[in-house]
């Protein structure tokens, strides 16, 4: 099905077209809705507002939908419907594998790295109930899985906390090494999948994590609604508390129409997943080539080997010049929509924590495109035109 944007460029005029085409490559900071989920949830809102929780015919019905999406879901994942907490998005799920380790099970030390998204980075940093190990990341952010066998190696309680990709380099987290060392010392391994689930077949016995996180608004979902799978061998108590919802959980009235719109999203991105991955893989490919071809000193920051790199996210480090500060502003002058880094930041002085991690050059401009299998190729020349016209344009300028 087209997607909304598409539907607007359509319907713009041909003065409007030539003058600013509208292509949206931020998908890494949230996904337009699919037209699919609108209609689901639509519905729901109409025809299923009772609260799931009332025990009359109105609030039946509501439960009912509600677990059909959770069933739906653990099927997609292939977990069971008693290990979906539903969530207020990512952070929300994040911060309660975090807190559950903690308060449940007695986690005294947390290892991870510092270019973990701050849903969990900033749940570690100044945390005086635990200590925290940070383990060493190769100049692209891989996890040096030697190193992590050394601080496993300290016999104290300890969770694994180590994003599957992340959200502004691309870089992938290799599963299996983690997850058979968090084995071999009896670690917690809570991972953050939010930009991952429903790009990647997650299996979740497979994966072999107790803790993997999950935001509908990444994969063309609605915003504010996401859930944590929890292995049901763990015990876990709420951090949000008030009513007996989500099985005592998780306190607070279901956000129903949002579960109904995760459980259609994750569903339609599940449906012919490697058409998207080799659609979308085939973008990012085709734009580093022209990249490289075409902007000269031209480089990428994190992993691009399509092996080890998120095929959604593609982070460009230009070569400097002058007026670098502008490249976003003017990008999106011309209609582009991308990002320097993470959007949860962008308010933020600071720059980029990841780039700081990894030691990058931050003195490059750099900018962040993010696909989605909506992304089409002439988009992509669009940007490709654009690019090149700013950063050769200023770096000739500059001689
Ligand atoms: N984790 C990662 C890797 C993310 O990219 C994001 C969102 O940008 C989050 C967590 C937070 O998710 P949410 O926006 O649903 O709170």
């Amino acid at each position: 099905m087209p997607l909304l944007i598409f539907e607007r460029n359509k319907r713009a005029t041909n003065f409007e077209k030539k003058r600013v085409m509208k292509v949206y490559l931020d998908n890494a900071a949230t996904t337009p809705m699919a037209v699919e989920v609108i209609e689901e949830m639509t519905k729901t809102m109409t025809d299923h507002f009772g609260n799931p929780s009332s025990t009359h015919a109105f609030g039946r019905e509501a439960k009912g939908v509600l677990e059909m999406a959770r069933r739906k879901i653990a099927q997609l994942i292939n977990a069971e419907p008693k290990e979906i907490i539903f969530t207020s998005g990512g952070t929300e799920a994040d911060n309660m594998a975090i807190a559950c380790a903690i308060n449940d099970h007695g986690v005294t030390r947390i290892i991870s790295t510092c270019t973990e998204h701050h849903a969990v980075g900033h749940c570690l940093e100044g945390n005086t109930s635990i200590s925290v190990d940070y383990v060493n990341l190769s100049l692209t952010g891989e996890v040096d899985l030697n190193h992590l066998e050394e601080l496993l190696q300290k016999p104290v309680k300890t969770l694994v906390t180590l994003m599957h990709a992340n959200n502004e380099i691309a870089t992938l987290l290799d599963v299996k090494g983690v997850r058979d060392l968090c084995k071999k010392y009896a670690a917690l391994f809570h991972s953050d999948t939010v930009q991952t689930m429903g790009h990647y077949v997650i299996d979740v016995k497979e994966f072999g994590a107790d803790f993997l996180t999950c935001s509908a608004h990444k994969f063309h979902g609605p915003k504010g609604v996401g859930f944590l799978y929890v292995n049901k061998a763990l015990k876990i108590s709420p951090i949000i508390h008030g009513g007996a919802q989500e099985r005592g959980m998780r306190g607070g009235t279901e956000n129903i129409t949002g579960i109904v719109g995760l459980a259609k999203a994750l569903e339609l991105a599940n449906t012919d997943i490697a058409e998207h991955q080799s659609h979308v893989q085939g973008l990012k490919s085709y734009m580093i080539e022209a990249l490289r071809k075409r902007i000269p000193g031209v480089n990428f920051h994190g992993e691009i080997d399509p092996e080890k790199s998120l095929y959604t996210v593609l982070n460009v480090c230009f070569p400097a010049f002058e007026n670098k500060s502008m490249l976003l502003f003017l990008l999106d002058l011309d209609g582009i929509a991308c990002s320097g880094g993470s959007a949860c930041t962008s308010g933020a002085s600071t720059g980029s924590h990841v780039l700081r991690g990894i030691k990058a050059d931050t003195d490059r401009p750099n900018a962040r495109f993010s696909f989605s299998r909506y992304t089409t190729l002439e988009e992509i020349d669009y940007v490709l035109d654009k690019v090149e016209k700013i950063v050769v344009g200023a770096l000739v300028a500059d001689r």
